[in-house]
């Protein structure tokens, strides 16, 4: 197979790689976009979204995403289905990797420590690529994590959800458990409290990880109770999700439920960029606008002599700009991913015009 070149890569067909895709293509770029095995990202996952404007009836999550690719397609991105599984940033033009021969890439790929991710990263390089391109946008977005209970993918989107601020509103009236104690589980039980009956949060230990504003306002609602020191066994249910078994200190109870809110932390999907683009702690990309240290340092370095940032949605690397929840450790809605995407993708025009 021969090496094929394109002006911009979008990786990622969430949101952001999608917007990224309209606006490019209409640029006249000639986009790719490798939309992975699954396209559509997160919202594939989701039933109806009632937050996405222009939709007051709400949206069904795959629908959107069918119609944000086929508006790609139309203004003439070429997409294939295909799941980028390396990148060397380090010269240009940037090269991609898809398919790769059989024992390069081990299955556990994704729980390999850093160091023996690069080891096979060098293996992979030594090979020739799938793609070359002048600039890319990375919108890889990011996962939900899951406990690995049993029920919990049996029953996803039908009482299970890992986004309370867009499933809120489905569960008015009804009895709903948020699993986690940080700032997401905070926000997710206040977001539930407006709707639900009554809120319990499942929490591991006899603290909240959270911050204490967040916790304060958790604990005086009045809709909300904690179970401390408890952990989900079990999701239970009859097409929905009808009870939970939790343990709390050796004690196995079964508990009726109707909502199950997983906020155990989100996982950015950036482990492919580990050795080759500035990721802070949590393995979020740093852009010239992330809201964090990283990020700030990053924009001081890229202000122009009128004071403004440039290419905002740039990343560590020229030429390689990033967008969506990869990126995102603050709002994480498809919203601000599309709006993102089009950032990345009018900063990556305006960069290659000036090359
Ligand atoms: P965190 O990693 O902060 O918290 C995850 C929580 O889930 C912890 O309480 C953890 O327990 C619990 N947990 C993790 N794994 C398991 C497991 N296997 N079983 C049971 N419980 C588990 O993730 P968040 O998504 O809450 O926050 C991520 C980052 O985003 C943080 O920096 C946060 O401050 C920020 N954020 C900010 C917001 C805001 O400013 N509005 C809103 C949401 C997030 P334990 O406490 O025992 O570790």
């Amino acid at each position: 197979m021969s090496t094929t070149h394109t002006t911009l890569a979008i990786i990622g067909s969430g949101p952001a790689g999608y917007t990224a895709a309209v606006y490019s293509a209409r640029a006249r770029l000639n986009p790719t976009l490798f939309a992975g095995f699954q396209s559509g990202g997160q919202l594939m996952w989701t039933s109806d979204i009632e937050n996405f404007p222009g939709f007051p009836e709400g949206v069904a999550g795959p629908h959107l995403m069918q119609q944000m690719r086929q508006q790609a397609e139309k203004f003439g991105t070429t997409i294939k289905d295909e799941f980028v599984t390396a990148v060397d940033f380090s010269q240009k033009p940037f090269r991609l990797w898809t398919a790769l021969p059989e024992g390069v890439l081990p299955a556990d790929f994704d729980h390999k420590k850093p160091e023996e991710l690069l080891a096979i990263r060098s293996k992979i390089t030594a090979l020739e690529p799938t793609m070359t391109a002048d600039a890319v946008i990375v919108a890889t977005g990011a996962t939900a994590m899951m406990l690995g209970v049993p029920g919990e993918k049996e029953f996803l989107g039908k009482g299970v959800s890992t986004c309370a601020v867009c499933d809120a509103a489905f569960y008015r009236d009804k009895d709903t458990f948020v699993i986690g104690g940080g700032d997401s589980a905070m926000e997710d039980t206040m977001a539930l409290a407006k709707f639900a009956k009554s809120v319990t949060i499942v929490h591991r230990r006899d603290t909240f990880k959270a911050s204490k504003i967040m916790q304060e306002r958790v604990l005086s609602h009045e809709k909300v109770k904690v179970l401390w020191n408890t952990t989900l066994d079990e999701i239970v249910g009859n097409g929905m999700v009808t009870e939970i078994k939790v343990t709390t200190e050796g004690t196995q109870k079964t508990l009726p439920a109707q909502g199950v809110f997983l906020a155990i932390g989100h996982r950015p999907t950036n482990r492919l960029f580990l050795d080759q683009l500035a990721l802070d702690s949590h393995e979020y990309l740093v852009t010239r606008q992330s809201p964090s240290k990283l990020g700030v340092a990053a924009a001081q370095t890229a202000l122009t002599t009128e004071g403004l940032v440039a290419f905002p949605t740039m990343t560590s690397v020229p030429g390689v700009f990033a967008a969506g929840d990869g990126v995102d450790l603050r709002y994480k809605q498809a919203v601000t991913a599309a709006g993102m995407g089009c950032s990345a993708a009018l900063d990556a025009e305006r960069w290659l015009e000036q090359r």
